[in-house]
Parts: C-alpha cells; sequence; structure tokens
C-alpha cells in the first residue's frame, strides 16, 4: 500500500490569444483547477479540469470543482492505495454522484502518479497505445470570415494544422453557412473543414442548414442542436449527407451506449472529463467501436495537463477517423509545463516518459494562481466578460 497523503488544487486564470467565440459563450481566458496528489513514496500526480465560459458549457465550474475536491473527494482519497487507483475512484463513485470533471482531474493525477511509480506512460496503463501522436485539428473562432482565412492559411504553411472546425450558431444559418463556404472556397482540397453549431440550432433549421454545409463542402457537423433531443439527432443523422457528431450530449458511456443504439450520431467526441475521467472514456470508445460509430478525440479546451491526459487516452483508439482537437495550449497566452507540448506536422506527439511524461513550471503556475497574494484584483474582474 502507498498512502496518499495529500491533495491539493488550486485556480489558474490564463488569457487566450484572441477572444474565442462559441454559441454559449466568448472566452476571454481559461481558468485551469489543477490537482496536485502527493503520496507517501514521494510520487506527485496532477490532473486539470477544466470548463468552457464557466458555468456556460457544462454543469461544473472550476471554482466548483476545487470545492468539491477540497470537502468531498480529499476525504475519502486519504483513506485510499495510491497503487490501486480504480478501487479509489470507485471508492470516490461510491460517495459521489456526477462531478464528472473533478473525477477526470482526480484520475488523471491517480494515474500519473502510478505511473512515475511504476516507469510507464499513462497510455500504457490504460491499456496500452496503438500510435505515438495524434492529429490535431485548429478552431477558426474570431467570429470574422477574412481573419479565419488568414489564421487557416498561417496555420497550413506551418504545418501546424490543416483541418479546420467552424464555431457556428450565433448568426443566422444563411450568414454562418456563407462564412463557412468562404472559408472552404479559400482553402479548397488543402483542408477539412468542419462545423460545431454548439447545440445553436433548432432541428428544422439543422435540417436546412446540413443539407447547405454539404453543398459547401463541409466536412462534419458537431452538435447541431440541444444535447437531450435524441430522436432529432438520429433523424437528421439518417437524411444527412456529411457525418453528424454528439459531443455536448455525451456524458459518459450510458450516453454513449443510448446514442449508438438510437443510431442518433455518426461520430463520437470523446472528451475525458465530460465522459468522468479516463477509464470512463475508454468506455465510451468501445462503444463506438462495437456500434461501427467513428471517434473524435474532443477538448475542454484544458491546457498542457488535460490535454496530455487526453492524448494518452486518444493514443489508445484503435481508430481514430476524424482526429482531435488538442489545440487547447495553443489558445493560451501562457505555458504552464516545464517544457511545451510537442505540436508539428499537422499533429500532437505523446510523450513516452513515465506518467503523463510532463512537469508543471512551478514559477508560472505559481505566478498564474488565482490566490496569489500579491496579485492585482483587477485583472480578474475584467476578465469576467464570457
Ligand atoms: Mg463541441
Amino acid at each position: 500500500m502507498t498512502r496518499i497523503e495529500q491533495v491539493e488544487t488550486l485556480i489558474v486564470d490564463v488569457p487566450t490569444v484572441r477572444p474565442h467565440v462559441l454559441a454559449m459563450a466568448t472566452m476571454y481566458r481559461q481558468t485551469l483547477c489543477l490537482v496536485r496528489i502527493r503520496c507517501a513514496d514521494g510520487t506527485v500526480g496532477i490532473g486539470e479540469a477544466t470548463t468552457i465560459g464557466g458555468l456556460a458549457y457544462g454543469e461544473e465550474s472550476p471554482e466548483g470543482i476545487k470545492l468539491a475536491i477540497d470537502t468531498y473527494f480529499a476525504p475519502v482519497l486519504l483513506t485510499c492505495d495510491a497503487n490501486r487507483p480504480a478501487a479509489a475512484m470507485a471508492a470516490l463513485a461510491r460517495q459521489i454522484v456526477g462531478n464528472h470533471f473533478a473525477k477526470c482531474a482526480v484520475e488523471t493525477a491517480l494515474l500519473d502518479a502510478l505511473g512515475k511509480r511504476v516507469g510507464l506512460p499513462v497510455s500504457e496503463l490504460l491499456g496500452g497505445r496503438v500510435r505515438d501522436s495524434v492529429p490535431v485539428l485548429w478552431t477558426l473562432a474570431s467570429g470574422d470570415t477574412g481573419k479565419d482565412i488568414a489564421e487557416a492559411e498561417e496555420m497550413i504553411d506551418r504545418r501546424r494544422h490543416n483541418a479546420f472546425k467552424l464555431k457556428i450558431g450565433k448568426r443566422s444559418v444563411a450568414d454562418d453557412v456563407a462564412h463557412v463556404a468562404a472559408i472552404k472556397k479559400a482553402l479548397g482540397a488543402r483542408a477539412s473543414i468542419r462545423v460545431d453549431v454548439n447545440m445553436a440550432w433548432d432541428e428544422t433549421s439543422a435540417r436546412r442548414g446540413i443539407d447547405m454545409l454539404a453543398d459547401a463542402g463541409c466536412d462534419l457537423v458537431e452538435q447541431p442542436i440541444v444535447r437531450h433531443n435524441r430522436a432529432g439527432m438520429a433523424r437528421l443523422a439518417a437524411r444527412s449527407r456529411i457525418p453528424i457528431m454528439a459531443d455536448e450530449a455525451l456524458r459518459g458511456p450510458e450516453d454513449a451506449y443510448d446514442f449508438a443504439a438510437r443510431a442518433a450520431a455518426d461520430v463520437f467526441a470523446v472528451k475525458i472529463e465530460q465522459s468522468g475521467g479516463l477509464f470512463a472514456a475508454k468506455r465510451v470508445q468501445a462503444i463506438a467501436d462495437a456500434a461501427g460509430v467513428a471517434l473524435y478525440g474532443g477538448t475542454m479546451l484544458e491546457a498542457g495537463v488535460g490535454t496530455i491526459a487526453s492524448a494518452h487516452v486518444f493514443a489508445t483508439f484503435p481508430a481514430l477517423a476524424f482526429g482531435t482537437e488538442l489545440f487547447g495550449p495553443l489558445l493560451l497566452t501562457e505555458e504552464i509545463l516545464a517544457e511545451p507540448l510537442g505540436y508539428g506536422d499537422f499533429a500532437l506527439a505523446v510523450p513516452s516518459g513515465p506518467g503523463l511524461g510532463i512537469a508543471l513550471d512551478e514559477e508560472r503556475v505559481a505566478h498564474l494562481r488565482r490566490d496569489r497574494a500579491d496579485r492585482p484584483t483587477i485583472s480578474i474582474a475584467a476578465s469576467q466578460r464570457t
């Protein structure tokens, strides 16, 4: 038995490189809840939870995640064996309903610590990686067509991304599709163009919009309608010429099973936080594989820790037809890792060192943490415009 001696959480605010415009929020910063689990043998595991626009996307917020872990998770974890992450997660599940994002951050830290202890990457603890890098797309979300095209051209030139996701749903269907069509026309066969509606359309708008997007050369439509309208998703998937992907609707293996059974999506966006952890994300993948649903590695716009935890999971997927969107750290102005993640050749390298294979830049984290004693409070208030 290796005792868990301390569970520490901290809130870190990092500005984004540009306003990130989604249907439900415009992000000017990302807030991380970092988790550090110290074990009796000296190993320390790290994990991360993030949300999109505070409470705009899901039911957990970074501040709520910190509170939940400090108050309810930590006392349970202090009784657990750090060598048995699955048993620790089961102990937490018996006492804590939901809280998927918090559970994911804690499971990440437990697996990071175990990997460091036994000298294996987290991907191997999850059953074994089948690839050493994962393709990464970029989201064009400035809201301006000309700016988005210029940004995409630059990304293609730098060989950083050649697949792009456009966040739509804030404007009229016609305006949104015109935006998508202009970008596809400018980039042509050099790039794959997908859209994420983030649930902003009703079903009739979606029917019309998806037809128009297919004509515009769009390759994938993500979560066009509200998450609970599964029958509607099934109807859209049945009639669409291009694949329909479920994202917000997939909050764990049970949702994945129901979506697969209803043929309510052609593609699943797998997110470790939304799924409820790394192993839960693996269960979503298994259901998709069994049902013939294609896979895509999603992001909650995590910084380096959550992004690389996701990459370890996606590296184990036998098929990853639509790649990933693990670009979270590239959207942030500050690096929280001692060594930045390896982006290049349209992909993200999955580290091969023990655990997550990364380390925090402790000085940067200390500087960015919200409770830093000398932090000017005005910068937090000013960036609260989601
Ligand atoms: Mg999405």
